[in-house]
């Protein structure tokens, strides 16, 4: 079949959904929020609803085409789009119906965390979702989900009640703890490997409209004083306070005073999900471990906590790599060598967050989900991000040479969704799931998807595809 003819046969069923590169659509269509990806797809099909997947999927196996799935299109690898393969997009799909009485949302594949707050925090509720709100419910929450609210409600993919998915058979099947609860123990947490999922079903908690905010800013020369003093602080912080400390550079923006722009800093930042007096006392601590050179904390509404880092990281306008270790702790050792690192970011843009976990998202066990074992304290994020393409190679090879020294503190697990570009293929999957999780996840691809159709994404291979490059089109 000609690629004209091919083309015709999706077009007649899917019209004007579908932009290929002579269409003016599709520059806008294939850009993700990696500004260093640079792809060309030769279909994307701009879904409005299961029956445009389903056409998709089909079409995608039959002319064994490869396939990326776009959610929110933020995943730093930019897995969202592909060279000459088919895009599935579901960015048009925005539906979110809230259920204030059992508390719970439906929402689909192309909403954005913003966009789903919004709707929760009309009635005072929200799902755990991540800290900046452009990014995509859909590969945030397949591939665990961490945010504010994760020590006192878990990940993401631990509040999914089911999820709606089109597999690679073409089949609409639903996933749940009573239904396909095969498949529905995979998707939380082994990402777009089983199918594409229309629809995520989320429980809810209360949260807000106003929560306390602690945002204290210290000139990084403190940092040897200030982060042991915030490592004693949240091991003793009820549930109710996820923290991170940030090394960083103060960006040079209007929002800062003049003479604090561009000053390496370390944030000591919190949320507390409860009451704002509660939040407003159980955070005061870390505004005054030293002398903060800003200090940003305060009540205010929550969809505003959920928004602050979004203008930071804007999409497109930066190069992006990120990849993250789980830290076995955070003695001195750890601390001193995380310090050393901030002072020496070759970018000012980059961040260095230490993610403090622990609380719910700890609780499951590891084979309760695909998502694996919960069990470090603490994940080292490497945020790499800068402006001239020209400084692509010195920041990557940067961030890989951290990465690979601060293994010396870490059993090598990591953050399948801050995995840089999943250089390291399979070696790299399996850290992280674990080897049990990681077996009965193959078996899982056996039966849902033993082609790999699935492929553009931290890929379990099928035992029939194992001897095949993750990445390959196939055509
Ligand atoms: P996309 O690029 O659209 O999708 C990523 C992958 O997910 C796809 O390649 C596909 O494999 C899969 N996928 C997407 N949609 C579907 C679908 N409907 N069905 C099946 N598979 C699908 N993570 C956190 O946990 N917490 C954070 O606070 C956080 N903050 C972030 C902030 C920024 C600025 C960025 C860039 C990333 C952040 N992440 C965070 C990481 C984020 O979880 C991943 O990048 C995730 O892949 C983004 O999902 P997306 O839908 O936006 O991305």
């Amino acid at each position: 079949m000609t690629g004209k003819q091919s083309t015709s046969t999706l077009e007649s069923r899917l019209g004007g959904k579908v932009v290929g590169p002579d269409d003016d659509r599709y520059d806008a269509a294939r850009r993700v929020w990696n500004g260093m990806i640079d792809r060309r797809p030769r279909w994307i099909v701009r879904c409005d609803g299961a029956a445009d997947v389903i056409d998709a999927v089909n079409f995608a196996r039959v002319h064994q085409l490869m396939v990326a799935v776009r959610g929110g299109g933020h995943n730093v690898a930019g897995s969202a789009v592909c060279d000459d393969g088919l895009v599935i997009d579901l960015s048009p799909m925005k539906k979110i119906d809230v259920d204030p009485i059992a508390r719970t949302v439906r929402a689909q594949g192309g909403v954005t965390w913003g966009e789903l707050d919004r709707e929760t925090q009309a009635f005072g509720l929200a799902a755990p979702g991540g800290v900046v709100s452009t990014t995509g419910i859909a590969g945030l929450t397949l591939g665990g989900g961490v945010g504010w609210l994760r020590r006192k409600y878990g990940l993401s993919c631990d509040n999914l009640i089911s999820v709606d998915i089109v597999t690679a058979d073409g089949a609409l099947r639903t996933a749940s703890a009573t239904e396909t609860s095969d498949l529905f123990w995979g998707i939380r947490g082994g990402g777009g490997n089983f199918g594409v999922v229309i629809s995520f079903e989320f429980q809810l908690h209360p949260v807000g409209p106003e929560v306390m905010f602690a945002g204290a800013l210290y000139p990084l020369e403190q940092a040897r004083t200030v982060v042991p003093c915030w490592r004693d602080f949240i091991r003793a912080a009820p549930e109710e306070v996820s923290s991170q400390a940030v090394f960083w550079s103060v960006p040079a923006v209007d929002a800062f005073p003049p003479h604090t722009r561009g000053a390496p800093v370390v944030a000591l930042v919190a949320m507390h999900c409860g009451s704002p007096a509660e939040g407003q006392r159980a955070l005061q601590p870390l505004r005054e471990f030293g002398e903060p050179l800003i200090d940003l904390s305060g009540v205010m509404p929550f969809v505003q906590v959920q928004q602050l880092y979004d203008p930071f990281l804007p999409a497109g306008a930066f190069n992006y790599y990120w990849k993250s270790l789980e830290l076995n702790g955070l003695d001195d050792q750890v601390l001193e060598a995380v310090i050393v690192a901030a002072e020496s970011r070759p970018s000012p843009h980059t961040l260095l967050p230490i993610w403090h976990h622990g609380g719910a998202m700890n609780r499951p066990s590891a084979r309760d989900s695909a998502y694996g074992d919960r069990s470090a304290e603490f994940l080292l994020s490497i945020d790499s991000t800068w402006s001239d393409p020209a400084d692509n190679e010195k920041n990557i090879r940067w961030t890989r040479a951290l990465w690979n020294d601060m293994h010396r503190f870490s059993s090598g697990s990591l953050y399948l969704n801050f995995a840089g570009f999943g250089e390291e293929g399979q070696a790299l999957v399996q850290a992280a799931y674990g080897c049990d999780n990681y077996k009965r996840l193959v078996a899982l691809k056996n039966k849902f998807d033993p082609a790999n159709l699935f492929r553009l994404n931290q890929n379990i291979l099928p035992t029939a595809a194992a001897g095949l490059p993750a990445a390959t089109a196939v055509k």
